[in-house]
């Protein structure tokens, strides 16, 4: 059965025309499901009762079920949740001192395949709808009403590639971002991409007030290449020209993120190749200390060598963050809770 929460409201008021109902019954139902937080169709007593029996028949309605829940010394908060069809999918709250910021997950497994990534380990099954994406806001909401939270920042940077997902997602946001809906402000809303080039120019064309992040990892096409396969589709001029024409269009900040591998990524010529990459752009780079990954060998650069990284790009003018690691003892890395429980479970493949 279909989810109420699938619809933005103007596809809701469409919905509700074409089976015979009023406009503004969208309005009421919005305020139900994304104010009141209401979990079923009976409470919503200002509703008609042909409209309650009609959704009741119709649409599924409710928070997902938590199969899991880790919380961390620094109260990263990690759920594991079952869809309807069974599958699981992870979702990460994270506090910052500018508020809390929820990592949705777009799809059930990755096709992406990057090699130091865990949820490439499970490949992908399918794509979220835009209602289970707003079912993970909203558990998650519902779940830290009462230590008075709220979710005030959405990054989708779970698994899945949300540009591999777009209509989706994009339905998702819009109720996400809405004041009828959560009205989380456009400008806290970050979606990440490893580089679909087509994605890209589509969200460039549309203008939103999202910020956009660029899974980088590596500054030349034949690392890239090696660690990220998307590369190989999109080498990076073109991703380059993508990212030009984006900036264009957006004064929106771009950011690049980068994890720190070992060895791998974080060499000087890796500097200032990196250096050289983001000349043309406002951008930020958010350095990232890599979670280890049991399966893949992959090893994080150690703290003091990513500090030295970090003032090298500084001295090159370029604006980077290192960034915190968040819930490192509470398997928080993408895929990583998901892809040890399918294991527990016997589900891999
Ligand atoms: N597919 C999208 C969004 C999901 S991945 C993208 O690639 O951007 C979200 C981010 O987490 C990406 O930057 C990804 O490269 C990074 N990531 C994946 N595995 C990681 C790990 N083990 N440690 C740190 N970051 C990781």
């Amino acid at each position: 059965m279909r989810l109420i929460y699938d619809f933005n409201y103007q596809q809701l008021e469409e919905m509700l025309l074409e089976n015979g109902f009023k406009k503004y019954n969208a309005r009421q139902l919005f305020g139900w499901l994304y104010k009141q937080r209401a979990t079923s169709f009976a409470e919503m007593t200002d509703l008609s009762l042909r409209l309650r029996q009609f959704l009741q028949d119709n649409y599924a309605i409710g928070t997902l079920e938590i199969l899991k829940l880790q919380v961390s010394k620094d109260g990263t908060r990690k759920y594991l949740f079952r869809l309807a069809d069974n599958s699981a999918v992870e979702t990460v709250l994270m506090h910052y001192d500018y508020g809390n910021c929820l990592c949705v997950t777009s799809q059930v497994g990755c096709n992406m395949g990057c090699k130091f990534c865990a949820s490439g380990l499970l490949k992908k099954q399918r794509d979220l709808t835009s209602g289970e994406m707003i079912q993970q806001l909203l558990t998650v909401q519902k779940d830290v009403d009462e230590m008075q939270v709220r979710i005030s920042h959405i990054v989708v940077m779970g698994t899945g590639e949300p540009f591999d997902n777009y209509d989706n997602v994009m339905t998702f946001l819009a109720t996400a971002n809405s004041d009828l809906g959560f009205g989380i402000g456009a400008r806290h809303i970050t979606v990440s991409t490893c580089g679909l080039v087509n994605g890209i120019r589509r969200f460039a064309d549309e203008q939103l007030q999202y910020n956009l992040a660029i899974s980088l990892h590596a500054p030349n096409d034949e690392l890239r290449s090696k660690i990220m396969p998307v590369n190989k589709a999109y080498p990076l001029a073109e991703l380059m020209d993508a990212l030009k024409y984006y900036c264009a269009k957006n004064n929106r900040r771009l950011s690049f993120e980068y994890i720190l591998l070992k060895g791998v990524n974080d060499t000087d010529q890796c500097v200032q190749q990196l250096a050289e990459l983001t000349k043309p752009f406002d951008v930020y780079v958010n350095l990232i200390p890599y979670n280890n990954v049991d399966e893949n060998g992959f090893v994080s650069t150690d703290y003091k060598s990513a500090m030295a990284l970090y003032s090298k790009l500084m001295n090159k003018n370029v604006r980077c963050t290192l960034r915190q690691k968040h819930g490192e003892d509470i398997d928080a890395a993408c895929g990583q809770l998901r892809s040890k429980y399918e294991r527990a479970e016997g589900k891999e493949s």
